[in-house]
Protein backbone atom coordinates (compact mmCIF):
# COMPACT_ATOMS: atom_id res chain seq x y z
CA UNK A 1 0.00 0.00 0.00
CA UNK A 2 1.62 3.21 -1.32
CA UNK A 3 1.33 6.67 0.73
CA UNK A 4 -1.53 8.57 -1.17
CA UNK A 5 0.04 11.72 -2.53
CA UNK A 6 -1.63 15.01 -1.01
CA UNK A 7 -0.93 18.32 -1.79
CA UNK A 8 -1.24 21.23 0.92
CA UNK A 9 -2.00 24.83 0.65
CA UNK A 10 -0.30 26.67 3.98
CA UNK A 11 -0.84 30.15 5.09
CA UNK A 12 2.93 30.59 3.84
CA UNK A 13 2.21 30.36 0.90
CA UNK A 14 1.02 26.73 -0.99
CA UNK A 15 3.44 24.37 -1.44
CA UNK A 16 3.43 20.57 -2.30
CA UNK A 17 4.81 19.65 1.01
CA UNK A 18 5.80 15.89 -0.40
CA UNK A 19 8.56 18.06 -1.66
CA UNK A 20 9.45 21.28 -0.46
CA UNK A 21 9.88 22.01 2.92
CA UNK A 22 7.35 24.15 4.33
CA UNK A 23 7.89 27.36 5.70
CA UNK A 24 6.43 29.33 8.46
CA UNK A 25 8.62 31.95 9.10
CA UNK A 26 6.34 34.26 11.68
CA UNK A 27 4.98 34.16 14.98
CA UNK A 28 1.70 35.81 15.67
CA UNK A 29 1.90 38.53 18.28
CA UNK A 30 -0.46 41.26 19.08
CA UNK A 31 -2.53 41.02 15.37
CA UNK A 32 0.64 41.00 13.67
CA UNK A 33 2.96 37.88 12.18
CA UNK A 34 6.54 38.77 13.34
CA UNK A 35 10.30 37.68 12.98
CA UNK A 36 11.74 36.15 16.58
CA UNK A 37 13.68 38.71 18.27
CA UNK A 38 15.58 36.05 20.62
CA UNK A 39 14.06 32.86 18.92
CA UNK A 40 15.24 31.65 15.68
CA UNK A 41 14.23 28.47 13.54
CA UNK A 42 13.35 25.24 14.40
CA UNK A 43 12.62 21.56 11.96
CA UNK A 44 9.30 19.94 12.28
CA UNK A 45 10.17 16.23 11.78
CA UNK A 46 7.72 14.24 9.68
CA UNK A 47 8.32 11.16 12.04
CA UNK A 48 6.65 8.75 8.87
CA UNK A 49 10.02 9.56 7.05
CA UNK A 50 11.96 11.00 9.69
CA UNK A 51 13.02 14.05 7.21
CA UNK A 52 12.48 17.78 8.17
CA UNK A 53 9.16 18.95 6.52
CA UNK A 54 8.51 22.40 8.06
CA UNK A 55 10.37 25.19 9.10
CA UNK A 56 8.97 27.51 12.05
CA UNK A 57 9.87 30.50 13.72
CA UNK A 58 10.18 29.59 17.66
CA UNK A 59 9.99 32.46 20.01
CA UNK A 60 12.47 32.92 23.37
CA UNK A 61 11.83 34.86 26.37
CA UNK A 62 11.58 38.65 24.77
CA UNK A 63 9.14 37.15 22.38
CA UNK A 64 6.97 35.75 25.22
CA UNK A 65 7.32 39.39 27.01
CA UNK A 66 6.00 40.75 23.99
CA UNK A 67 2.88 38.39 23.34
CA UNK A 68 1.84 38.61 26.99
CA UNK A 69 1.81 41.87 27.08
CA UNK A 70 0.03 42.09 23.68
CA UNK A 71 -2.60 39.86 25.15
CA UNK A 72 -2.71 42.18 28.40
CA UNK A 73 -3.46 45.19 26.42
CA UNK A 74 -6.22 43.14 24.52
CA UNK A 75 -7.56 42.19 28.00
CA UNK A 76 -7.57 45.36 29.16
CA UNK A 77 -8.54 47.29 26.01
CA UNK A 78 -10.80 46.14 23.34
CA UNK A 79 -11.67 42.59 23.93
CA UNK A 80 -11.84 43.30 27.65
CA UNK A 81 -14.83 45.84 27.06
CA UNK A 82 -16.45 43.70 24.11
CA UNK A 83 -20.16 42.67 25.39
CA UNK A 84 -19.72 39.01 26.12
CA UNK A 85 -22.23 38.36 22.59
CA UNK A 86 -20.05 40.05 20.38
CA UNK A 87 -16.96 38.19 21.91
CA UNK A 88 -19.06 35.02 21.15
CA UNK A 89 -20.13 36.20 17.48
CA UNK A 90 -16.21 36.85 16.35
CA UNK A 91 -16.01 32.77 18.42
CA UNK A 92 -19.19 31.92 16.07
CA UNK A 93 -16.88 32.98 13.11
CA UNK A 94 -14.12 31.32 13.90
CA UNK A 95 -15.75 27.95 14.66
CA UNK A 96 -17.60 28.12 11.35
CA UNK A 97 -13.68 29.11 9.86
CA UNK A 98 -12.30 26.17 11.15
CA UNK A 99 -14.84 24.18 10.13
CA UNK A 100 -14.47 24.50 7.27
CA UNK A 101 -10.80 24.28 6.89
CA UNK A 102 -11.10 21.04 8.55
CA UNK A 103 -9.51 18.51 5.70
CA UNK A 104 -6.83 21.25 5.45
CA UNK A 105 -6.08 21.04 9.29
CA UNK A 106 -6.24 17.26 9.86
CA UNK A 107 -3.20 16.64 6.82
CA UNK A 108 -1.17 19.24 8.14
CA UNK A 109 -1.82 17.44 11.71
CA UNK A 110 -1.11 14.20 10.26
CA UNK A 111 1.79 15.49 9.18
CA UNK A 112 2.97 17.21 12.11
CA UNK A 113 2.36 14.26 14.31
CA UNK A 114 2.29 11.32 12.45
CA UNK A 115 -1.31 10.59 13.36
CA UNK A 116 -3.16 8.38 10.87
CA UNK A 117 -5.57 10.72 8.44
CA UNK A 118 -8.55 8.82 9.49
CA UNK A 119 -7.97 9.59 13.20
CA UNK A 120 -7.15 12.84 12.55
CA UNK A 121 -10.05 14.12 10.39
CA UNK A 122 -12.38 12.29 12.99
CA UNK A 123 -10.99 14.04 15.77
CA UNK A 124 -10.61 17.91 14.41
CA UNK A 125 -14.21 17.27 12.51
CA UNK A 126 -15.41 17.79 15.91
CA UNK A 127 -13.83 20.63 17.21
CA UNK A 128 -16.18 23.29 15.56
CA UNK A 129 -18.85 21.69 18.30
CA UNK A 130 -16.59 22.63 21.11
CA UNK A 131 -15.90 26.25 19.84
CA UNK A 132 -19.65 27.14 19.02
CA UNK A 133 -20.57 25.27 22.36
CA UNK A 134 -18.17 27.70 24.32
CA UNK A 135 -19.24 30.24 22.06
CA UNK A 136 -22.78 29.99 23.89
CA UNK A 137 -21.40 30.23 27.34
CA UNK A 138 -19.91 33.62 26.53
CA UNK A 139 -22.53 35.66 28.05
CA UNK A 140 -24.26 32.88 30.19
CA UNK A 141 -21.66 33.00 33.39
CA UNK A 142 -23.61 34.82 35.58
CA UNK A 143 -23.13 35.88 39.54
CA UNK A 144 -25.92 34.76 42.32
CA UNK A 145 -27.93 37.40 44.76
CA UNK A 146 -27.08 35.45 47.92
CA UNK A 147 -29.86 35.97 50.21
CA UNK A 148 -28.94 38.13 53.41
CA UNK A 149 -30.94 40.41 55.87
CA UNK A 150 -32.83 43.29 54.91
CA UNK A 151 -30.23 45.69 55.58
CA UNK A 152 -27.69 44.48 52.88
CA UNK A 153 -28.04 43.42 49.07
CA UNK A 154 -25.28 40.83 48.34
CA UNK A 155 -24.36 39.22 44.63
CA UNK A 156 -21.59 37.65 43.49
CA UNK A 157 -20.27 38.55 39.62
CA UNK A 158 -17.67 36.19 36.91
CA UNK A 159 -15.08 37.60 35.83
CA UNK A 160 -12.39 36.75 33.38
CA UNK A 161 -9.23 35.58 34.90
CA UNK A 162 -7.21 37.57 32.40
CA UNK A 163 -3.80 36.65 30.01
CA UNK A 164 -3.80 33.18 29.94
CA UNK A 165 -0.51 30.95 28.93
CA UNK A 166 -1.91 27.56 26.97
CA UNK A 167 1.30 25.29 26.60
CA UNK A 168 0.17 22.20 24.34
CA UNK A 169 1.82 18.85 24.29
CA UNK A 170 2.71 17.12 20.84
CA UNK A 171 -0.11 14.28 20.86
CA UNK A 172 -3.13 15.92 20.10
CA UNK A 173 -2.14 19.89 19.17
CA UNK A 174 -5.01 20.59 17.49
CA UNK A 175 -7.54 19.20 20.37
CA UNK A 176 -5.59 20.20 23.32
CA UNK A 177 -5.58 24.01 21.38
CA UNK A 178 -9.28 23.83 21.27
CA UNK A 179 -10.04 22.48 24.73
CA UNK A 180 -8.05 25.57 26.12
CA UNK A 181 -8.77 28.50 23.22
CA UNK A 182 -13.05 27.31 23.62
CA UNK A 183 -13.01 28.22 27.61
CA UNK A 184 -10.62 30.66 28.14
CA UNK A 185 -11.97 33.26 24.95
CA UNK A 186 -15.86 32.30 26.33
CA UNK A 187 -14.72 33.94 29.62
CA UNK A 188 -13.36 36.86 28.33
CA UNK A 189 -9.56 35.94 28.81
CA UNK A 190 -6.76 36.86 26.31
CA UNK A 191 -4.82 33.41 25.10
CA UNK A 192 -0.71 33.24 24.42
CA UNK A 193 -0.55 29.95 22.78
CA UNK A 194 2.45 27.90 22.72
CA UNK A 195 2.65 24.48 21.11
CA UNK A 196 4.70 21.68 21.81
CA UNK A 197 8.11 22.10 19.68
CA UNK A 198 7.46 18.58 17.92
CA UNK A 199 4.47 19.91 16.57
CA UNK A 200 4.46 23.64 16.06
CA UNK A 201 2.37 23.91 12.80
CA UNK A 202 -0.84 23.54 13.56
CA UNK A 203 -1.31 26.15 15.97
CA UNK A 204 0.13 28.98 13.86
CA UNK A 205 -2.62 27.98 11.46
CA UNK A 206 -5.27 28.41 13.73
CA UNK A 207 -3.29 32.13 14.94
CA UNK A 208 -4.18 32.30 10.69
CA UNK A 209 -7.72 31.73 11.56
CA UNK A 210 -8.21 34.03 14.52
CA UNK A 211 -6.70 36.55 12.72
CA UNK A 212 -9.28 35.73 9.32
CA UNK A 213 -12.20 36.03 11.88
CA UNK A 214 -11.31 39.46 12.84
CA UNK A 215 -10.66 38.96 16.44
CA UNK A 216 -9.11 41.95 17.95
CA UNK A 217 -5.24 42.41 18.11
CA UNK A 218 -3.99 39.98 20.88
CA UNK A 219 -6.67 38.04 21.98
CA UNK A 220 -4.38 34.47 21.01
CA UNK A 221 -1.35 34.94 20.19
CA UNK A 222 0.65 32.55 18.86
CA UNK A 223 4.71 31.90 20.01
CA UNK A 224 5.90 28.24 19.12
CA UNK A 225 8.87 27.28 21.22
CA UNK A 226 10.83 25.23 23.96
CA UNK A 227 9.88 24.03 26.93
CA UNK A 228 12.55 24.44 29.73
CA UNK A 229 14.69 27.01 29.22
CA UNK A 230 12.40 28.52 26.49
CA UNK A 231 9.27 30.06 25.29
CA UNK A 232 7.07 27.34 27.94
CA UNK A 233 9.16 28.03 30.75
CA UNK A 234 9.11 31.45 29.90
CA UNK A 235 5.42 31.53 29.95
CA UNK A 236 4.96 29.72 33.34
CA UNK A 237 7.14 32.36 34.91
CA UNK A 238 5.70 35.14 34.07
CA UNK A 239 4.48 37.42 36.11
CA UNK A 240 1.90 39.10 34.13
CA UNK A 241 0.16 35.44 33.21
CA UNK A 242 -3.07 34.95 35.58
CA UNK A 243 -2.91 31.27 34.69
CA UNK A 244 -1.43 28.36 33.05
CA UNK A 245 -3.49 25.58 31.53
CA UNK A 246 -0.98 22.87 30.76
CA UNK A 247 -1.29 19.82 29.36
CA UNK A 248 1.67 17.22 29.24
CA UNK A 249 3.58 14.96 31.48
CA UNK A 250 3.60 15.09 35.23
CA UNK A 251 7.34 16.21 35.96
CA UNK A 252 6.50 18.85 33.66
CA UNK A 253 3.60 20.22 35.26
CA UNK A 254 5.95 19.65 38.65
CA UNK A 255 8.50 22.18 36.98
CA UNK A 256 6.09 24.35 36.00
CA UNK A 257 4.22 25.32 39.45
CA UNK A 258 8.13 25.23 40.65
CA UNK A 259 8.95 28.10 37.78
CA UNK A 260 5.60 30.02 38.71
CA UNK A 261 5.31 29.81 42.37
CA UNK A 262 6.76 33.14 43.18
CA UNK A 263 3.24 34.53 40.70
CA UNK A 264 0.77 32.15 42.70
CA UNK A 265 -1.02 31.72 39.11
CA UNK A 266 -3.82 29.60 38.48
CA UNK A 267 -3.26 26.40 37.38
CA UNK A 268 -5.12 23.43 35.26
CA UNK A 269 -3.11 20.38 34.85
CA UNK A 270 -4.16 17.69 32.29
CA UNK A 271 -1.26 14.73 32.69
CA UNK A 272 -0.91 11.29 31.40
CA UNK A 273 -2.53 8.00 32.48
CA UNK A 274 -2.25 4.63 33.11
CA UNK A 275 -6.32 3.89 32.69
CA UNK A 276 -7.78 0.25 33.48
CA UNK A 277 -10.08 -1.11 30.83
CA UNK A 278 -11.91 -3.87 32.89
CA UNK A 279 -13.70 -6.80 30.77
CA UNK A 280 -16.24 -8.29 33.34
CA UNK A 281 -16.97 -11.94 31.67
CA UNK A 282 -20.68 -10.94 31.88
CA UNK A 283 -20.20 -8.26 29.59
CA UNK A 284 -20.85 -8.54 25.68
CA UNK A 285 -17.70 -9.82 25.11
CA UNK A 286 -17.45 -8.73 21.54
CA UNK A 287 -17.93 -5.06 21.50
CA UNK A 288 -15.49 -5.05 24.49
CA UNK A 289 -12.98 -6.31 22.84
CA UNK A 290 -13.71 -3.84 19.24
CA UNK A 291 -13.58 -1.04 22.03
CA UNK A 292 -10.22 -2.56 24.75
CA UNK A 293 -8.34 -3.27 21.14
CA UNK A 294 -9.04 -0.06 19.51
CA UNK A 295 -8.60 1.87 22.68
CA UNK A 296 -5.12 0.29 23.29
CA UNK A 297 -3.79 0.83 20.14
CA UNK A 298 -5.44 4.77 19.05
CA UNK A 299 -2.94 7.41 18.44
CA UNK A 300 -0.11 4.68 17.86
CA UNK A 301 -0.95 4.58 21.69
CA UNK A 302 0.09 8.14 22.28
CA UNK A 303 -3.40 8.76 24.11
CA UNK A 304 -3.19 10.10 27.51
CA UNK A 305 -6.69 7.82 27.73
CA UNK A 306 -5.36 5.02 26.23
CA UNK A 307 -6.74 1.99 27.81
CA UNK A 308 -3.39 0.05 28.42
CA UNK A 309 -4.36 -1.87 31.74
CA UNK A 310 -6.39 -4.68 30.46
CA UNK A 311 -8.24 -5.93 33.45
CA UNK A 312 -10.07 -9.20 32.10
CA UNK A 313 -12.16 -11.61 34.22
CA UNK A 314 -10.38 -15.18 33.99
CA UNK A 315 -13.84 -16.90 32.63
CA UNK A 316 -13.15 -15.09 29.31
CA UNK A 317 -9.07 -13.95 29.33
CA UNK A 318 -8.17 -16.69 26.67
CA UNK A 319 -10.70 -15.56 24.22
CA UNK A 320 -9.76 -12.14 24.74
CA UNK A 321 -6.05 -12.71 24.89
CA UNK A 322 -6.23 -14.89 21.58
CA UNK A 323 -8.76 -11.72 19.55
CA UNK A 324 -6.08 -9.28 20.98
CA UNK A 325 -3.34 -11.30 19.02
CA UNK A 326 -5.71 -11.90 15.64
CA UNK A 327 -6.76 -8.04 16.10
CA UNK A 328 -3.06 -7.10 16.19
CA UNK A 329 -2.19 -8.30 13.11
CA UNK A 330 -5.14 -6.84 11.61
CA UNK A 331 -3.92 -3.18 12.45
CA UNK A 332 -2.79 -1.89 8.61
CA UNK A 333 0.25 0.13 10.10
CA UNK A 334 1.63 2.53 7.16
CA UNK A 335 2.24 5.93 5.90
CA UNK A 336 -0.52 8.19 8.20
CA UNK A 337 -1.43 10.29 4.94
CA UNK A 338 -3.12 7.04 3.04
CA UNK A 339 -6.78 6.77 3.95
CA UNK A 340 -5.84 3.30 4.33
CA UNK A 341 -4.28 3.21 7.23
CA UNK A 342 -4.91 2.33 10.52
CA UNK A 343 -1.83 3.33 12.71
CA UNK A 344 0.67 5.88 11.65
CA UNK A 345 4.01 6.07 13.37
CA UNK A 346 5.56 7.37 16.57
CA UNK A 347 5.79 10.86 17.13
CA UNK A 348 9.38 11.22 17.28
CA UNK A 349 12.78 9.28 17.44
CA UNK A 350 12.67 9.49 21.10
CA UNK A 351 9.14 8.01 21.61
CA UNK A 352 9.70 5.08 19.17
CA UNK A 353 13.00 4.21 21.07
CA UNK A 354 10.78 4.21 24.93
CA UNK A 355 8.48 2.39 23.52
CA UNK A 356 10.83 -0.05 22.40
CA UNK A 357 12.81 0.09 25.83
CA UNK A 358 9.33 -0.53 27.38
CA UNK A 359 9.04 -3.66 25.35
CA UNK A 360 11.99 -4.99 27.01
CA UNK A 361 10.80 -4.11 30.69
CA UNK A 362 7.80 -6.47 29.65
CA UNK A 363 10.12 -9.52 28.77
CA UNK A 364 12.19 -9.21 31.61
CA UNK A 365 9.37 -8.75 34.12
CA UNK A 366 8.13 -12.07 32.78
CA UNK A 367 5.40 -11.06 30.68
CA UNK A 368 4.55 -12.84 27.50
CA UNK A 369 5.09 -10.56 24.62
CA UNK A 370 2.13 -12.18 22.38
CA UNK A 371 2.32 -9.81 19.30
CA UNK A 372 4.29 -7.30 17.86
CA UNK A 373 7.05 -5.42 20.17
CA UNK A 374 9.17 -4.54 17.26
CA UNK A 375 10.03 -1.40 15.00
CA UNK A 376 8.47 -2.12 11.47
CA UNK A 377 11.47 -1.68 9.02
CA UNK A 378 9.96 -2.46 5.89
CA UNK A 379 11.31 -0.84 3.34
CA UNK A 380 8.20 1.43 2.65
CA UNK A 381 8.37 2.90 6.32
CA UNK A 382 11.97 2.88 6.54
CA UNK A 383 13.19 6.35 7.92
CA UNK A 384 9.82 6.79 9.87
CA UNK A 385 8.90 5.97 13.29
CA UNK A 386 7.04 3.30 13.05
CA UNK A 387 6.41 0.08 15.26
CA UNK A 388 3.58 -2.90 15.64
CA UNK A 389 0.69 -2.88 17.88
CA UNK A 390 1.79 -4.85 20.51
CA UNK A 391 0.19 -7.45 23.37
CA UNK A 392 1.55 -8.83 26.35
CA UNK A 393 -0.36 -11.48 27.99
CA UNK A 394 -0.08 -12.81 31.55
CA UNK A 395 1.07 -9.30 33.02
CA UNK A 396 0.72 -8.60 36.42
CA UNK A 397 0.18 -5.08 37.65
CA UNK A 398 3.44 -4.51 39.80
CA UNK A 399 5.68 -4.32 36.67
CA UNK A 400 6.62 -1.57 34.91
CA UNK A 401 4.84 -1.78 30.99
CA UNK A 402 1.05 -1.84 34.08
CA UNK A 403 2.85 1.44 36.22
CA UNK A 404 4.39 3.99 33.87
CA UNK A 405 2.93 5.67 30.96
CA UNK A 406 4.67 4.17 27.99
CA UNK A 407 3.10 6.09 25.27
CA UNK A 408 2.97 3.71 22.67
CA UNK A 409 0.53 0.56 21.90
CA UNK A 410 1.53 -1.88 24.10
CA UNK A 411 -1.61 -3.54 26.12
CA UNK A 412 -1.37 -5.48 29.00
CA UNK A 413 -3.38 -8.18 29.65
CA UNK A 414 -4.06 -8.66 33.48
CA UNK A 415 -6.39 -11.53 34.22
CA UNK A 416 -8.65 -10.81 37.60
CA UNK A 417 -11.05 -13.42 39.61
CA UNK A 418 -13.61 -11.19 41.02
CA UNK A 419 -15.21 -8.03 41.25
CA UNK A 420 -13.07 -6.49 44.22
CA UNK A 421 -9.86 -7.48 42.98
CA UNK A 422 -10.58 -5.70 40.02
CA UNK A 423 -11.46 -2.56 41.59
CA UNK A 424 -8.31 -2.72 43.71
CA UNK A 425 -6.32 -3.36 40.73
CA UNK A 426 -7.82 -0.74 38.70
CA UNK A 427 -7.27 1.59 41.29
CA UNK A 428 -3.64 0.59 42.22
CA UNK A 429 -2.22 3.54 40.12
CA UNK A 430 -0.25 6.80 40.36
CA UNK A 431 -2.99 7.87 38.12
CA UNK A 432 -6.75 8.49 37.84
CA UNK A 433 -7.60 10.14 34.36
CA UNK A 434 -9.94 7.40 32.81
CA UNK A 435 -11.11 4.51 33.13
CA UNK A 436 -13.92 1.64 31.43
CA UNK A 437 -15.72 -1.04 32.31
CA UNK A 438 -17.75 -3.73 30.63
CA UNK A 439 -20.62 -5.58 32.11
CA UNK A 440 -24.27 -6.36 31.31
CA UNK A 441 -25.17 -6.43 35.65
CA UNK A 442 -26.59 -2.57 35.58
CA UNK A 443 -25.93 -3.21 39.52
CA UNK A 444 -22.56 -4.20 38.87
CA UNK A 445 -22.39 -0.83 36.45
CA UNK A 446 -22.82 1.26 38.77
CA UNK A 447 -21.13 -0.50 42.26
CA UNK A 448 -17.75 -0.82 40.22
CA UNK A 449 -17.86 2.85 38.61
CA UNK A 450 -18.78 4.44 41.75
CA UNK A 451 -15.52 2.91 43.33
CA UNK A 452 -13.15 3.82 40.17
CA UNK A 453 -10.89 6.93 41.28
CA UNK A 454 -10.95 8.47 37.59
CA UNK A 455 -12.12 11.68 36.01
CA UNK A 456 -14.28 9.99 33.85
CA UNK A 457 -15.55 6.34 33.81
CA UNK A 458 -16.93 4.94 30.58
CA UNK A 459 -19.40 1.98 31.00
CA UNK A 460 -19.71 -0.20 27.93
CA UNK A 461 -17.98 2.37 25.66
CA UNK A 462 -14.79 3.95 25.75
CA UNK A 463 -12.81 7.81 24.94
CA UNK A 464 -16.23 9.26 24.47
CA UNK A 465 -16.03 12.37 24.43
CA UNK A 466 -17.97 15.99 24.56
CA UNK A 467 -17.38 19.38 24.82
CA UNK A 468 -20.19 19.06 27.33
CA UNK A 469 -18.41 16.20 29.38
CA UNK A 470 -15.84 17.43 31.58
CA UNK A 471 -12.56 15.74 31.70
CA UNK A 472 -9.64 15.35 33.76
CA UNK A 473 -7.95 13.33 36.66
CA UNK A 474 -7.76 12.07 39.82
CA UNK A 475 -4.26 11.96 41.36
CA UNK A 476 -1.27 12.70 39.21
CA UNK A 477 -3.49 12.78 36.23
CA UNK A 478 -3.90 16.42 37.12
CA UNK A 479 -5.60 19.51 38.91
CA UNK A 480 -9.48 20.82 37.49
CA UNK A 481 -11.34 19.54 34.01
CA UNK A 482 -11.02 21.09 30.64
CA UNK A 483 -14.90 20.65 29.13
CA UNK A 484 -18.20 21.10 30.47
CA UNK A 485 -19.61 23.86 32.49
CA UNK A 486 -16.36 23.52 35.09
CA UNK A 487 -13.72 24.39 32.24
CA UNK A 488 -15.52 27.91 31.70
CA UNK A 489 -15.60 28.04 35.52
CA UNK A 490 -11.65 27.57 35.68
CA UNK A 491 -10.73 30.51 33.79
CA UNK A 492 -13.48 32.67 35.74
CA UNK A 493 -12.77 34.70 39.08
CA UNK A 494 -15.80 35.48 41.71
CA UNK A 495 -16.40 38.72 43.29
CA UNK A 496 -18.53 39.15 46.50
CA UNK A 497 -20.24 42.14 46.46
CA UNK A 498 -22.19 43.20 49.29
CA UNK A 499 -24.16 46.56 49.50
CA UNK A 500 -25.84 48.63 52.57
CA UNK A 501 -29.06 49.44 51.38
CA UNK A 502 -29.27 51.49 54.70
CA UNK A 503 -25.91 52.94 54.01
CA UNK A 504 -25.10 53.50 57.88
CA UNK A 505 -22.17 52.43 59.49
CA UNK A 506 -21.93 51.98 63.53
CA UNK A 507 -19.30 53.97 65.24
CA UNK A 508 -17.35 51.61 67.07
CA UNK A 509 -15.88 53.89 69.24
CA UNK A 510 -18.59 55.81 70.38
CA UNK A 511 -18.49 54.46 73.89
P1 LIG B 1 5.62 17.39 27.94
O1 LIG B 1 5.25 17.61 29.36
O2 LIG B 1 6.98 16.90 27.63
O3 LIG B 1 5.46 18.74 27.10
C1 LIG B 1 4.22 19.41 27.02
C2 LIG B 1 4.46 20.87 26.76
O4 LIG B 1 5.16 21.44 27.85
C3 LIG B 1 5.29 21.19 25.53
O5 LIG B 1 4.71 22.31 24.88
C4 LIG B 1 6.65 21.54 26.10
O6 LIG B 1 7.40 22.40 25.30
C5 LIG B 1 6.25 22.21 27.39
N1 LIG B 1 7.28 22.19 28.44
C6 LIG B 1 8.23 21.25 28.67
N2 LIG B 1 8.97 21.59 29.73
C7 LIG B 1 8.49 22.77 30.18
C8 LIG B 1 8.83 23.63 31.26
N3 LIG B 1 9.84 23.35 32.09
N4 LIG B 1 8.11 24.76 31.44
C9 LIG B 1 7.07 25.06 30.62
N5 LIG B 1 6.72 24.29 29.57
C10 LIG B 1 7.40 23.16 29.37
O7 LIG B 1 4.49 16.42 27.37
P2 LIG B 1 4.42 15.76 25.94
O8 LIG B 1 5.44 14.69 25.90
O9 LIG B 1 4.40 16.81 24.88
O10 LIG B 1 2.96 15.15 25.97
C11 LIG B 1 2.68 13.88 26.40
C12 LIG B 1 2.06 13.90 27.78
O11 LIG B 1 0.84 14.67 27.75
C13 LIG B 1 1.65 12.53 28.26
O12 LIG B 1 1.96 12.36 29.61
C14 LIG B 1 0.14 12.53 28.06
O13 LIG B 1 -0.54 11.60 28.85
C15 LIG B 1 -0.19 13.94 28.39
N6 LIG B 1 -1.49 14.31 27.83
C16 LIG B 1 -2.55 14.49 28.69
C17 LIG B 1 -3.79 14.83 28.18
C18 LIG B 1 -4.96 15.04 29.09
O14 LIG B 1 -5.95 15.61 28.65
N7 LIG B 1 -4.90 14.63 30.34
C19 LIG B 1 -3.98 14.98 26.80
C20 LIG B 1 -2.88 14.80 25.97
C21 LIG B 1 -1.64 14.47 26.50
Amino acid sequence: MGATTLTFATRSGSQAHDGPVADYPALYIGGQWVAPTDGGTMESIDPATGRVWARVAFGGKGDIDRAVAAARAAFDGEWGRMPPHERAALMRRFADLYRQNVERLAQLETRDSGRALRESRADVGMHHNYYHWFASLADKHHGRTIPMDDSVHAFTSRLPLGVVGAICPWNVPLMSACWKLGPALAAGCTVVLKPAEQTPVTALELGALIEEAGFPAGVVNVVPGYGAGGAGEALAAHSDVNKISFTGEADTARAILKTGADSLKRYTFELGGKSPHILFADADVEQALNAATNSAWTLCGQSCALGSRVLVERPIYDRVVETFASRAAKVRVGMPLDEATHMGPQSSADQLEKTLRYVGFGRDDGAELLAGGKRIERESLAGGYFVEPTVFANATNDMRIAREEIFGPVAALIPFDDEAEAIALANDTAYGLTAGLWTQNVGRAHRVSAKIQAGIVWVNTYRYLRWTTPYGGFKASGWGRENGLEALDSYLDTRTTVVSTAGTFPDAYAS
